[in-house]
């Protein structure tokens, strides 16, 4: 199975790289290009690159890097094949497959999102005019759902008949089970959704993929049938995992950006009820628990997640877990306080003002506990203050910040009247148990048993994300690509050629700077990326003294585009012209100051190569070598000298470009000769 190389460069260059990537984490531009947070590493600067014009993306911080199909295979953990399918599906454009008529595994999927969009289209289209509508019409506008909201949030109405999706959507029913739309065993054919309200669930792209479906209330049924839960979920697919799935995403990732805030919250209609009260950044976990994937996804979006679950829920989220969370994602979480005994649905109906205070006054999940345990206690009698007080501590005791710790301390004596002093001990006591006690056990053999010789403040180690590669403190910021193209990935394959280089022996300026030659040869093979049409007839490959840069001008000069010359190199040429690729360099090189600069540092080391050929030479006893030598040295020392008093006015025709040509062909003739660079290290 196979597409057609051209299919492919037609959906590359289709495909609108800033709005995908947007999909997973806000991009916002800077210069030509798209900055964000990695969707791939856990970082609070924004390391993650897009060159919207290229179509490409890497990170500063986990070296990440490459085009749209590697950008969705990486997201959607699918084939090439798929990701090329997927992207073609958004930009509209059909693809021929070699082999047609193989049945494809990877097509499962295209399919899975085809019959859930017709089945998602089916149920609303019903909900809107059929008839048998009418009693989820009735419903739906007794909670103050308009034709707005039903469309806004594409609510449908899943009709009573035994198998009314089945018979319209007409596909077979294997296909039907697996999404998650029809029965399979003894009911097998059978609607899996019958006499609903459907909400379907969209990625953050915008596609269905599953339904979630609500019972409507006794009056309104039409049938006296079991109606089964109140709600019913489609069941997992390869299209849909709850533990990374959040309703509504799809429409709250704009104002989460906006509002640097999440919140979230259980059910759909709770989604929609935040969107009603005016605060259109609220998602939905889809029936399980909040998980870390849900977190990572968020913190794409917004540095703050407020929790507007009912306060029991709320408070059963293991502790040390959210703190770990927070730390590894950078987030802050914080929990909303609802009225006990309401949902943000029911009060988005009778109290939209409170529902967006209450988020507005989210209290950090400490405070929220702390304030839980107090609560719980009758602060009337010393007995109770005494139980607050430890209830209280135990929580604060959970948290990895000394600092914070001491804080809460000071605030839990105050209200039970207690010396902070006399607190303290019981509160490191606690501390410790939390460490290596029951907390520990209770999570299970999976979960990492915290190293009680650990300090507080000395981070757990990350076991599922890479690492945040600091570059350290007065290093290149990690989130400056001009600073950071040069430099090679830590560990990456670029190492190892590093040391065979010239530049090796160039000594380095000072710290971060690079040499000359090199940041040169950057900024030429910046201009040979971004303007290659500028710069073709003017630079050679001679130009390049570092075997990386050289490299990779080499397989651009030979490459007909970007896209092929990456797909042609090895590993770290790639990397080197991708991080180039997203990088804003091109924006103040001039092509012909550059190759001035180019030719004086590769001519200057050419020179002293030569001078070296000549003391050679010489010893052996060769006065016309030696004579010749001399002359042409003197040749292109006068050559150099133009290049170095070169001013800024730089036109095709000044001395120092025509200077700068004759000493480039002087180059080129040497290696042609055997000499150069490649001999000369
Ligand atoms: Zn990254």
């Amino acid at each position: 199975m196979a597409i057609p190389d051209e299919d492919v460069a037609q959906v590359r260059a289709a495909t609108d790289m800033v709005a995908l990537v947007g999909e997973q984490t806000a991009l916002k531009r800077v210069g030509r290009r798209y900055v964000g947070l990695c969707p791939f590493h856990s970082e609070n600067s924004g390391s993650f690159s897009v060159n919207a014009e290229e179509g490409l993306y890497y990170c500063f911080g986990c070296q990440a890097s490459g085009d749209a199909i590697s950008f969705v295979r990486a997201v959607e953990g699918c084939d090439f094949v798929e990701a090329v399918e997927r992207l073609a599906a958004r930009a509209g454009i059909a693809i021929r497959h070699d082999d047609e008529g193989a049945p494809a595994q990877h097509g499962r999927r295209k399919q899975l999102y085809d019959v859930l969009a017709a089945a998602a289209a089916f149920y609303h289209e019903r909900l809107l005019t059929a008839r048998d509508a009418g009693g989820a019409r009735q419903y739906l506008r007794a909670r103050g759902y308009d034709g707005a909201v039903v469309r806004q949030f594409r609510l449908g109405y899943a009709p009573a008949g035994f198998d009314e999706l089945v018979r319209a959507l007409r596909l077979p029913t294997g296909l039907l089970v697996e999404a998650g739309l029809a029965f399979d065993g003894r009911e097998q054919g059978r609607d899996a959704f019958r006499e609903r309200i459907i909400f379907p669930i969209f990625d953050p792209g915008g596609r269905p993929i599953a339904l979630g479906g609500r019972v409507l209330p006794p009056e309104l049924r039409a049938t006296d049938r079991d109606p089964g839960p109140k709600y019913r979920n489609s069941p997992e697919s390869s299209v849909y995992q709850k533990r990374r799935t959040l309703y509504g995403l799809n429409w709250a990732k704009q104002d989460m950006v906006r509002a640097g805030e999440a919140v979230v919250c259980e059910g759909y209609t709770d989604v929609i009820g935040f969107f009603r009260a005016g605060v259109p950044r609220a998602v939905a976990t889809c029936g399980t628990s909040l998980t870390e994937e849900h977190l990572r996804l968020l913190a794409n979006f917004a540095k703050r997640v407020v929790l507007a679950f009912d306060a029991d829920s709320a408070g059963q989220n293991a502790a040390a877990r959210i703190y770990e969370w927070e730390r590894r994602h950078s987030l802050e979480l914080a929990v909303a306080i609802l009225p006990a005994g309401s949902d943000p649905a029911e009060l988005a109906e009778s109290d939209p003002d409170g529902l967006a205070n209450a988020v507005r006054d989210a209290r950090p999940f400490l405070a929220f506990q702390v304030e839980r345990a107090i609560g719980a206690s009758d602060l009337g009698s010393p007995e109770g203050r005494s139980r607050a007080a430890e209830s209280a501590l135990a929580r604060v005791a959970e948290h990895p910040s000394e600092l914070v710790r001491d804080q809460y301390l000071v605030e839990i004596a105050d209200r039970t009247h207690h010396d902070p002093e006399r607190l303290r001990p019981l509160l490191e006591t606690l501390r410790r148990e939390s460490l290596v006690g029951p907390s520990a056990s209770k999570r299970g053999g999976a979960a990492r048993r915290p190293d009680s010789t650990r300090t507080a403040a000395e981070p757990l180690p990350s076991d599922d994300w890479p690492a945040y590669d600091d570059p350290g403190g007065d290093g290149p910021s990690a989130s400056d690509p001009v600073s950071d193209v040069g430099r090679p990935p830590s560990g990456g394959a670029r190492q190892s050629r590093r040391g065979s280089g010239p530049d090796e022996t160039v000594p380095r300026t000072g710290r971060g700077r690079r040499p000359r030659a090199s940041r040169a040869g950057l900024d030429g093979l910046a201009l040979a990326v971004h303007r290659p049409v500028e710069v073709a007839e003017l630079f050679d490959a001679v130009l390049f003294t570092d075997p990386l840069q050289r490299e990779a001008f080499e397989v651009l000069a030979s490459a007909s585009e970007l896209h092929e010359a990456i797909a042609a190199s090895a590993p770290s040429v790639a990397d080197l012209l991708l991080r180039i690729a997203v990088a804003d360099l091109e924006t103040d090189a001039d092509p012909l100051g550059t190759f001035v600069a180019l030719t004086r540092a590769a001519a200057e080391a050419a020179l002293a190569a030569f001078g070296r050929e000549a003391r050679v030479a010489e010893r052996s006893g060769s006065p016309a070598g030696t004579r010749e030598h001399l002359e042409k040295s003197g040749v292109v020392r006068r050559d150099l000298e133009l290049l170095r008093d070169a001013g800024d006015s730089l036109g095709p025709g000044a001395p120092a470009i025509d200077a700068a040509k004759r000493l480039v062909a002087w180059m080129v003739q040497r290696e042609e000769d055997g000499g150069g660079w490649r001999a000369s290290t």
